[in-house]
This record gives structure tokens, C-alpha cells and sequence, in this order.
């Protein structure tokens, strides 16, 4: 709750998060493509594709440096992408079993890493201080931020069928418990959004650390964890991408499945 009311001062504008992976690179040794891969779990929104997009860029001018020769630089390129419906790796629906055909073609036999991203998403409209939608690419009204959260909390609030979809059927339900334990009723300025994304992530923490505790023990490598919101903001005419990432959890797995560091 702490971390909630702070959220947008604590966030990082995109060119910031990328600086904390150039360093958790050093820190790692992290050469993807030979020791290493990234994966990146995020939700399916477009608007989510600009930000990995713009992500994966920066990772590959971030690591040109030592690869000049254009085989490294398309390896480099090849991040797993794992799109998921607000960007949840839900408990008890999705296992580390999915993430084995990432790390599973790490070239180095030993000391293997994996850097995984994980983001839910959320719009911010700073016009009106409202979260859970802002004014998208080429539009001039705002839209949601995440859509299929909101949809779906929609339905939950009125009582109506959760959509027959697999995955939005078992986002549904989750979103739903999670609306019960933290009692989120609507409200105008979109802090009800907020609070069920927020709760949405933090919930589903314990799930997706034991599952990479599993990934490294299966297959023998390091796992380097970064995850918390994305908050998308409205765009203007300059084009620049100004969104922000809010990291809210960062730990590091050993490959005998010990987990070695935790921080914010
Ligand atoms: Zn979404």
C-alpha cells in the first residue's frame, strides 16, 4: 500500500530502467545469446508491444558495444516474449514449464542466466490525474489501460458472465478473487484500477517466484527477476515515448533453486 501511493514518483522514465539493466548486466555478466537470454512477460495490449519494442532497442545498442558482427546482434535481438493477458503469470494456470523453450537454447553449458521482465500494465491520464486509461498514439481521446482488466472488472462489479475465452475466463476469476480480498468497489478517479492492478501483480508474486525457483532447477540456470507496473502516459505530437516503469520487486535465483538476493 506504501508502494501505491508513491507509485508514479517512483517509477523510472524508460531511458532510466534501461540504465538499471545495462547495470544488472555488468553485475550478471549477462551476454545474451551465449550465456544468457531475456524473457519478457507482458500483456498482449499494442501499446505493451511499443514499450518492449522500445526496450529490446535499447538492450541491443546496450550490448553492441562488445558484439560488432551482425550474427551477436540478431541473437541479441531474439527476446522470448511471453504475452499474457495483463501481463499475469497466473497462479495455477501458467507454470515455468511455458518458459523451458527460452532457456532450454542458451548455447553455454554452464553458468547460465535468464533476465526475466515481467510487467502489468496501467494507463495514467495526467490531464485529469485518472488512472487506468491515457490518450494513445494517433488518438484524442483516452482510452484503457489495461483493457482487458477493466473489462473484466466491469463484469465482476455487475454480475455478469466472465467471458468464455480461456484466458480471459481464468483472468476473470483471479481478478475477482482479488477484488474480494482487497474489497475494490469502483471509483471515479480510477484508484479502484490502480488497487486491482497493483494487487493483481503483488498476488501473483509468490506463484511466479516458486515457478522460476523450478525453471532454474530444471534447467540449470541463474534467473534474474525484474517486474512491477508499467505506466503508460498520454502521448503527444513529439513522438517521444514517455512511459514509465515502476520496478516493485527484483530478486536473484540461483540455479540450485536458493533465492540470493530480494529488493525492491
Ligand atoms: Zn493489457
Amino acid at each position: 500500500m506504501k508502494d501505491l501511493k508513491k507509485i508514479l514518483d517512483m517509477s523510472d522514465e524508460l531511458d532510466h530502467f534501461c540504465q538499471r539493466l545495462k547495470l544488472i548486466k555488468e553485475n550478471y555478466n549477462l551476454m545474451p545469446g551465449e550465456n544468457s537470454i531475456i524473457i519478457i512477460i507482458n500483456c498482449l495490449d499494442d501499446h505493451c508491444t511499443i514499450v518492449s519494442s522500445y526496450i529490446k532497442r535499447e538492450l541491443q545498442s546496450l550490448f553492441s558495444t562488445s558484439h560488432k558482427d551482425a550474427s551477436k546482434t540478431i541473437t541479441v535481438d531474439a527476446v522470448y516474449e511471453k504475452r499474457l493477458f495483463g501481463g499475469l503469470f497466473l497462479p495455477e494456470v501458467k507454470t515455468y514449464e511455458s518458459l523451458i523453450p527460452a532457456v532450454h537454447h542458451i548455447p553455454a553449458k554452464k553458468d547460465r542466466k535468464v533476465l526475466v521482465l515481467n510487467f502489468t500494465h496501467i494507463g495514467y491520464n495526467a490531464k485529469n490525474r485518472k488512472w487506468g486509461n491515457f490518450i494513445r498514439y494517433g488518438h484524442k481521446e483516452p482510452s484503457h489501460s489495461c483493457g482487458a482488466v477493466q473489462m473484466l472488472f466491469k463484469r465482476i462489479i455487475e454480475g455478469r458472465e466472465l467471458p468464455a475465452d480461456h484466458d480471459l475466463n481464468r483472468l476473470g476469476s483471479y481478478l475477482a478473487s482479488i477484488a474480494k480480498k482487497y474489497n475494490i468497489k469502483p471509483v471515479k478517479s480510477g484508484k479502484d484500477i490502480l488497487q486491482l492492478t497493483y494487487y493483481a501483480y503483488k498476488e501473483n508474486l509468490p506463484w511466479i517466484k516458486d515457478q522460476l525457483r523450478l525453471l532454474a532447477l530444471e534447467e540449470k540456470t541463474d534467473v534474474i527477476y525484474l517486474g512491477g507496473l508499467e505506466i503508460d502516459v498520454n502521448k503527444g505530437e513529439s513522438g517521444v515515448l514517455n512511459d514509465r516503469i515502476a520496478v516493485l520487486d527484483n530478486f536473484y535465483i540461483n540455479s540450485k533453486g536458493v533465492r540470493m538476493v530480494e529488493e525492491a
